[in-house]
């Protein structure tokens, strides 16, 4: 939904959360500070904040080798080891009021409802801001989606607290959330939280549904390649091996289609998900 005057007019500065003066950049109209467009882009976030996370997406990029990036040797990469059971996100859309509003936090949707929003500013989006200072004005969205997000921030109740501050009374949140998953820092890693743990986090909210989002199945499949994988230091065979036990370990994830369903699957689940109403 770029450049699109709604969207200019919920916006509010990261730094004292007031309005913001829009000529070719837009700036704070209590302390000054200016935030800049890139591509058509407001990048709303202070310049320590910036600064962190250029450092750590680079720490992150420099995990890989220069040839992964290469399109045909992507091409050659096992499928994924997991299978994502349960994914809302077109369903709530869909269901979105007339003029509705959402927001999609570290994930990219293509749809004129919705505002894209990352921390990284190569990503394909409308905005790039921080989860816990989101600079839209309060009761300003009908929906926040943020999937497998939250285990990649610091402070997660500032986040949930800064999406219960935007949603509009009644606005729905979707959050997706790690059980049992890998170290997978991008740029950083923080947080898994069992289903009582997601609950109590997201104890403002009414509950309106939960559930398991990736299965046992999946959360095995990638542990197993992991753990192989993890007999080599070196740096060159312990990619080479991941990619050869990809190839071999990404059909166990099949198995979460019957085992998602039984009455234990929650004691080794991937993930969880937890939909939730403002209150
Ligand atoms: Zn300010």
């Amino acid at each position: 939904m770029k450049n699109d005057k709604l969207f200019v007019k919920i916006l509010q500065s990261p730094c004292c959360g007031k309005t913001l003066k829009s000529t070719n950049e837009l700036k704070c109209q209590k302390c000054g500070s200016v935030y800049s467009y890139k591509n058509n882009i407001p990048i709303l976030i202070t310049k320590t904040q910036l600064k962190e996370d250029a450092k750590n997406i680079k720490t992150a990029k420099d995990s890989r080798f220069n040839f992964e990036e290469n399109k045909f040797i992507k091409s050659l990469f096992p499928p994924s080891d997991t299978l994502r059971i349960v994914n809302k996100e077109n369903s709530l859309i869909r269901k979105l009021p007339k003029n509705g509003i959402a927001l999609s936090i570290g994930s990219e949707i293509k749809s004129k409802k919705v505002i894209n929003l990352d921390i990284n500013p190569d990503m394909d989006i409308d905005i790039v801001a921080d989860i816990t200072s989101l600079p839209f004005k309060d009761n300003s969205l009908d929906l926040v989606i943020c999937q497998y997000v939250l285990e990649h921030v610091k402070d997660i109740k500032k986040a949930v607290s800064e999406i219960n501050r935007v949603l509009t009374p009644n606005g729905l949140v979707y959050i997706s959330m790690p059980f049992l998953q890998l170290y997978h820092p991008s740029p950083s890693d923080y947080n898994r939280l069992t289903l009582d743990g997601l609950r109590f986090l997201m104890k403002n909210f009414h509950e309106v549904e939960t559930g398991i989002g990736i299965g046992p199945a999946s959360a095995l499949a990638w542990i197993l390649r992991e753990f192989i994988a993890s007999f080599f230091d070196n740096k060159f065979l312990h990619r080479i091996t991941l990619f050869i036990t990809g190839w071999l370990i990404f059909p166990l994830k099949y198995l979460d289609l019957f085992l998602v369903k039984k009455k234990h699957a929650y004691i080794l689940a991937s993930s969880f998900y937890y939909i939730g109403k403002k209150n």
